[in-house]
């Protein structure tokens, strides 16, 4: 993977960030996304950047704007020449029970979870193409693959990227280019502290009861995912090694979809 110029979504944080250092220390050059302070985010990428020796560059793209995701794939381009990894890792969560959704989250969580990775894929797939070689791999979640309740939004977003996942891999397959999807548990990132909280709220249960019922519970492991986990398996969907891997759809899940 040396030299290879990658796209992560939504890396200033969590499984995003761990993929950046995964890619990085396998060669490659990386444009890291999301929001979080600008000095902290420099710090971080000049660091792994200095362990890696590849280029790390920032774009504050805000995905939930089609022009913006748009913007992204060019400007990534620009920074690095053409994309030959793209990961579409942002995702934004709202918990609340349905009569009290607020339809405004619900299109907001819509275009960060499922339509940016739409613009970014079309954005990058031509210059894919063009060298024959690309790895696409969705973050997706066990909630693309079951329900649960009070995330309607999420859960919509979630299965709606497995179907993009799906039929973009069955149009690119045979220009070298793999299209896959990943879908994690229950992993401790700010995404999940955040919910902690909210969930609290919704289900009446102390926080800390929140962990061990409503997330830990449902997978027979009974431990929480560490963000480098899922970055190793998505690393190893953009290797070389995973070019007949193609339309997957692979939990990362501590057994969460087996029951
Ligand atoms: P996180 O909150 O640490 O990361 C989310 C990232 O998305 C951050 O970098 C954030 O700045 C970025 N982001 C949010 N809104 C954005 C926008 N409008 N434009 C650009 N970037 C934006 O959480 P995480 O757990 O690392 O989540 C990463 C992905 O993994 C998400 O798609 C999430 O749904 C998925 N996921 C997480 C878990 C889990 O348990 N943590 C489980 C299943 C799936």
């Amino acid at each position: 993977m040396q030299n290879r110029n990658a796209v992560v979504t939504g890396s200033t944080s969590g499984i995003g960030l761990a993929t950046v250092r995964e890619l990085a220390g396998r060669g490659c050059h990386v444009v890291v996304n999301g929001f979080g302070d600008r000095a902290e985010i420099d710090r971080t990428c000049a660091e792994i950047a200095e362990l890696s020796g590849t280029r790390i560059v920032y774009s504050g793209a805000d995905l939930s704007r089609p022009e913006e995701a748009r913007a992204l794939m060019a400007e990534a381009a620009d920074l690095l020449g053409p994309i030959d990894i793209l990961v579409n890792n942002a995702g934004i969560q709202h918990v609340a029970a349905l009569h009290e959704f607020p339809d405004d989250k619900w299109d907001l969580l819509l275009a960060v979870n499922l339509s940016a990775a739409f613009h970014t894929i079309k954005a990058a797939v031509p210059a894919m193409r063009e060298r024959g070689w690309g790895r696409i791999v969705n973050t997706a979640s066990v909630l693309g693959m079951v329900g649960a309740p009070h995330k309607p939004a999420y859960v919509a977003a979630k299965h709606g990227i497995i179907g993009l996942t799906k039929s973009v891999s069955i149009e690119v397959a045979g220009h070298g280019i793999t299209c896959n999807a990943v879908c994690p548990g229950t992993v401790l990132t700010p995404i999940i502290e955040r919910q902690i909280a909210q969930q609290a709220q919704v289900t009446g249960l102390p926080e800390d009861q929140v962990l061990k019922a409503v997330f830990l519970e449902k997978m027979p492991t009974g431990r929480l995912i560490g963000p480098e986990e899922v970055a190793a398996a998505i690393a190893f969907l953009c290797s070389d090694a995973a070019a007949s891997i193609t339309g997957a759809i692979l939990p990362v899940d501590g057994g969460y979809t087996t029951h």
